[in-house]
């Protein structure tokens, strides 16, 4: 924590103007608890939104939620599982059944040939389940340390990693929390500095965030619980 702290005065701080420096002291690790209790405050429901009831379908909505948001994947799941309930069921599909059904969430070949072949690694390897442990879903055909993150953090509740996604990552450089572009560097960094208990639910508190005012095009600072701790806020 204090290394990170320590990176965060030589980033973060120095980006801070005058009177929010003053404010916030000298302590990079104070503000970033802060920054944490507001955002806990202000999100008091923050939650994965993806729609799933076991580690199967979780797995198979994270997948379907690479460049598509996850209002349009929870249009399109309830079909899928509906025809897939399962590993065993997904991992016999052909591929222009699924087509078929995920055609909307864009890239609909390429998830789908993730989806069947991650069922059939399941199916292969792990008697059908899901597996819980990190090395063993990154292996996974279409899953990468994001979606074992999110797996991981949500379905079975293990604080293995902090998720990062495009609203993740566009916030935490706002917030000066992390330099990094790379999303392993950025949670690293974001590792470093969040108590491990609250890894999950960092996550889903910056997705919030990030959609709802801290937003791509133009974040909405007058509204933001955090603008007087960020360096970015045009107030
Ligand atoms: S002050 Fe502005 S840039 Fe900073 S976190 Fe809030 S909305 Fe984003």
């Amino acid at each position: 924590m204090k290394k990170a702290a320590q990176r965060l005065d030589g980033s973060a701080a120095r980006r801070l103007d005058g009177s929010a420096a003053r404010r916030l002291g000298d302590s990079a690790e104070q503000r970033f608890l802060e920054i944490l209790a507001r955002l806990k405050h202000a999100y008091p429901d923050a939650h994965c939104e993806l729609d799933f009831e076991n580690a199967f379908q979780l797995t198979c909505a994270t997948i379907l939620s690479a460049q598509c948001t996850d209002v349009r994947v929870n249009m399109v799941t309830p079909a899928l599982f509906a025809r897939y309930p399962d590993a065993a069921a997904l991992a016999q599909a052909r591929q222009e059944d699924v087509e078929e059904i995920i055609r909307s969430t864009g890239f609909f070949r390429n998830k789908a040939r993730s989806l069947i072949g991650m069922a059939q690694a399941v199916v292969a390897d792990h008697e059908g389940k899901i597996p819980a442990t990190m090395d063993a879903l990154v292996a996974l055909p279409g899953v990468g340390r994001k979606t074992a993150n999110v797996v991981l953090g949500n379905a079975f509740a293990m604080n293995e990693g902090i998720v990062v996604d495009t609203h993740v990552a566009r916030v935490s450089a706002r917030l000066g929390l992390t330099r990094h572009t790379d999303p392993v560097r950025i949670e690293q960094d974001l590792m470093a500095l969040t108590p491990r208990d609250d890894w999950a639910l960092w996550s889903h508190l910056l997705i919030f965030h990030g959609r709802r005012i801290c937003i791509a095009r133009k974040p909405k600072c007058g509204e933001c619980v955090l603008a007087d701790l960020c360096p970015s806020a045009e107030v």
